[in-house]
């Protein structure tokens, strides 16, 4: 496993994507929708890893009931892995919380899953493949 990314939950992508321009000195490489999560995001490269902005589209969002509960900042930590079917069905053994049945298509090309915080002690884990095209 890589960190491929840590998921930063902010209210205006437009106003962060600014403040993390300047943090980092360098531009978003992208900015995706991701319906079915109901967020925008925007995503920095830095070196191996990435952050990933998260602004809530609608008020049902993840994201917004995250920022309303317990304010911006640090949402998930992902990581990369080889196989994410091999590695959830070795989690759910091992008597991690799943909350996603299947892995589904999250944002950057990648198939994601969540993992429950409170088997983390706290901390939202995102395991993610990258989604190979044949
Ligand atoms: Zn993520």
């Amino acid at each position: 496993m890589k960190i491929e990314h840590i998921g930063i939950a902010v209210k205006s992508l437009e106003t962060a994507d600014k403040i993390f321009a300047q943090l980092f000195n360098q531009q978003a490489y992208k900015h995706e929708t991701v319906e079915s999560e109901s967020v925008t995001t925007s995503f920095f490269q830095l070196g191996q890893s990435k952050i990933e902005l998260l602004e809530a589209s609608d008020p049902t969002s993840a994201i917004a009931k995250f920022i309303a509960k317990r304010g911006e900042g640090i949402h998930h930590i992902a990581f990369e892995v080889e196989d994410i079917y091999v590695e959830l069905k070795r989690l759910r053994e091992e008597g991690f919380q799943v909350l996603n049945d299947q892995p589904k298509k999250g944002a950057d090309n990648k198939l994601v899953a969540f993992v429950h915080p409170r088997d983390c002690h706290g901390v939202l884990v995102e395991l993610c493949q990258e989604i190979k095209n044949e």
